[in-house]
């Protein structure tokens, strides 16, 4: 294992928009800083083909369009990038270590900006058939479904959201919830029941997706009985919660009862010189102007801990 022997101010493990707002807030303080991201920049974001509540972009923008503009951005003023899977973190001495697979480098402080996952169903053909009718993201991909037949899965505000949001766009949308009364709020509840194209299926289950290249249906078992119905589909929004992605900080940071880092408006952890900003941080809204908020704010609190 390689020990670079550079120490940076500021390590971002995070290639989302709130480790590039901290980044380019960082950078232009004259910070030294390294984004360590896995893939492309720009996260979950990356993934959404347009964003049209992201302010200053009239027409919208794509997510992977916007990722790429934030990167370049915060390189403009210096900051730097390495592509890699972080697997370790050593947070709680006063240098801290970001180990990837091939080197460990070196920080005062650190910023954790790893996101939260879309929660899948987690049966066959869901993977493949990604972009192909099946999204965990109506908001994002709801457009494509004008006029067709959508089926939302989940029962918890954000699948009544998305029912919501579809409502206007598709021909007629179909709940899928496993229990026989909604976790949702009554307000999101009572707003559902005025939907003349919204038919809830009570109780069931997605055991099976039927595909022909694109997604054409589903099976849904009936739980109390068990017996199997087949549904025919354009499209099938999952909505069943969100893992945040916390498996280098489990055991050194606090995190909340859903698993989020615990921290507040500041970012600030339980532990000095290292921040939580975006979806992995414990808070409300989870979008990106409160992901590129929380980047900013983690780069002035820095800024201030360094000698
Ligand atoms: P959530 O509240 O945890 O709801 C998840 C839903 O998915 C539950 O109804 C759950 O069923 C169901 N579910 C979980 N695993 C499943 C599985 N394997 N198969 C089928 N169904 C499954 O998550 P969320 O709706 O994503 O919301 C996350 C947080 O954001 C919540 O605190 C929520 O209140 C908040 N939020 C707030 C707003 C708002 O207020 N405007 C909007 C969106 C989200 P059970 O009910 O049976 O457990």
């Amino acid at each position: 294992m390689i020990k670079n022997n550079k120490i940076y101010d500021m390590i971002i493990v995070g290639g989302g928009p709130g480790g590039y707002t901290a980044a380019l807030y960082a950078a232009r303080a004259g910070l030294s800083t390294l984004v360590v991201e896995k893939l492309s920049a720009g996260g979950q974001m990356a993934l959404t083909h347009q964003i049209d509540n992201y302010p200053g972009f009239p027409g919208g923008v794509d997510g992977f369009t916007l990722g790429q503009d934030m990167k370049a951005g915060a390189e403009r003023f210096g900051a730097e990038t390495v592509s890699a899977q972080v697997t370790a973190l050593q947070l709680d001495t006063p240098i801290k270590e970001v180990t990837t697979q091939t080197q460990t480098l070196l920080a005062r402080t650190v910023v954790i900006a790893t996101g939260a996952n879309p929660r899948p169903l987690g049966i066959p053909q869901e993977a493949q058939l990604v972009g192909k009718g099946v999204s965990y993201c109506g908001h994002c991909d709801g457009m494509f479904f004008r006029g067709r037949t959508v089926a939302v899965v989940g029962g918890g505000n954000s699948a009544v959201a998305e029912v919501l949001f579809l409502s206007r766009i598709a021909k007629k949308v179909y709940l899928i919830h496993r229990r026989d009364t909604l976790r949702a709020t009554q307000v999101y509840r009572r707003q559902l029941e005025r939907l003349e194209n919204v038919e809830i299926l009570w109780e069931r289950a997605v055991t099976r997706l039927h595909s022909n290249e694109r997604l054409t249906g589903v099976t849904l078992k009936y739980l109390p009985t068990g017996q199997e119905e087949e549904l025919s589909l354009d499209g099938l929004f999952v909505s069943i919660g969100r893992d945040p992605a916390n498996a280098l900080v489990q055991g050194a940071l606090t995190l909340d009862n859903a698993g989020y880092i615990l921290a507040d408006e500041t970012t600030k952890t339980n532990l000095p010189g290292v921040y939580a900003v975006g979806d992995i941080r414990s808070k409300e809204l989870r979008q990106i102007v409160t992901a590129v908020a929380d980047g900013a704010v983690a780069a002035y609190q820095a800024e201030h801990y360094l000698p």
